[in-house]
Order: C-alpha cells, then sequence, then structure tokens
C-alpha cells in the first residue's frame, strides 16, 4: 500500500529542486518510504542519477586531503557537502582520475610532514623557511626545533650558562696544573 506522505513525481520535482542537496536518507523518513523509493521519484522528476559524480565536490574532497586539513576517512571532512565517505569511495572506485588525486593529494601530504617548506622555530615562534634551520637525524623532518639564528644568538641564560662553564673548565684547568 502506497504511502500517503509520498508526493507526486511534480511535487518531488519542487521539494527535489527547493534542496538539492538533501540525504536521500532524509526524505525517506519524512515521507516514511525506502530510500530507493526516493531514489526512483528523483529520477522520474528528471533528475540525474544519484551516483552520478559531481567534479566539483571530488576536487572539494581532494583539496581538502591535499590540504592537510583532514584524512580521507575523517567524517568531518563532508560535513558541510552532500556527499559522505561512503558515496566518495565510490566515485573513486568508479572514476580513476579521483581515486589518482586522492593518491596524489595522500603523497603530498606524507611528503610535506617528512620534508617541509616551513617550520615554526620553537623559540623565537617565526614561521620559516626550512633552509633557517639546521639538520639533525632525531626528528622526522630532518629539522633543528630551533632556528639557525636563535641558535648562533643564544638567550641571556644560555650565555650565563656557558660563561660559569667556561669559568668552572678554567678552574679546572688551573687545579690540574
Ligand atoms: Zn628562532
Amino acid at each position: 500500500m502506497p504511502s500517503r506522505s509520498i508526493p507526486s513525481v511534480e511535487q518531488a520535482y519542487e521539494l527535489f529542486s527547493e534542496d538539492p542537496w538533501r540525504p536521500l536518507s532524509e526524505w525517506a523518513k519524512e515521507w516514511d518510504c525506502s530510500h530507493e523509493r526516493v531514489r526512483q521519484l528523483r529520477e522520474q522528476a528528471g533528475f540525474d542519477p544519484i551516483s552520478s559524480i559531481d567534479r566539483n565536490i571530488a576536487r572539494t574532497v581532494i583539496d581538502r586531503v591535499r590540504n592537510g586539513e583532514y584524512a580521507l576517512t575523517v567524517r568531518e571532512l563532508y560535513e558541510d557537502l552532500p556527499i559522505g565517505l561512503e558515496k566518495f569511495l565510490t566515485w573513486m572506485k568508479e572514476d580513476p582520475a579521483i581515486y589518482l588525486g586522492i593518491l596524489e593529494a595522500q603523497q603530498w601530504v606524507e611528503k610535506q610532514s617528512w620534508s617541509p617548506e616551513t617550520k615554526q622555530c620553537k623559540k623565537c615562534g617565526e614561521v620559516l623557511k626550512a633552509e633557517s634551520f639546521g639538520k639533525t637525524q632525531k626528528y622526522k623532518d630532518g629539522l633543528q626545533k630551533i632556528c639557525k639564528l636563535c641558535v648562533s644568538n643564544p638567550s641571556k641564560k644560555l650565555v650565563e650558562i656557558q660563561e660559569k662553564q667556561k669559568k668552572l673548565q678554567q678552574l679546572k684547568n688551573k687545579l690540574d696544573n
């Protein structure tokens, strides 16, 4: 028995046009019908099949991953988009260009974490080019945490300590002689 709350094709056309990104599941809930019924109605009303890929949305997802904003599987990435992770994964399967776009974006993010172009100095707080930091094997990105300038201009406290050490060394030398 058809539910009374399901709109006609004409009514559905208007509703879908007013709110094109509303998930099918929400319509299904409102109309008390199946997801599949909403999908059929949507196609009867002349809309593209829901599986058709939206390039702009795909681009947005790829850009967000590339920016390092979110990982592909993080729900928040899709919060303001009309698709979710599951839908995007089907797009990746359907379209090699999207798959490769994501792959490239993920590799870019990984490369950035290993060899960043810029880095914030832990001491002066400045964001500087990678060349401004000395190299070290100690950290993942291969760079010191404190910039070269800060290293060559030690703080007052460090100078005091160094001077104390120098005096101690001189004293020790005297005692040894
Ligand atoms: Zn610094």
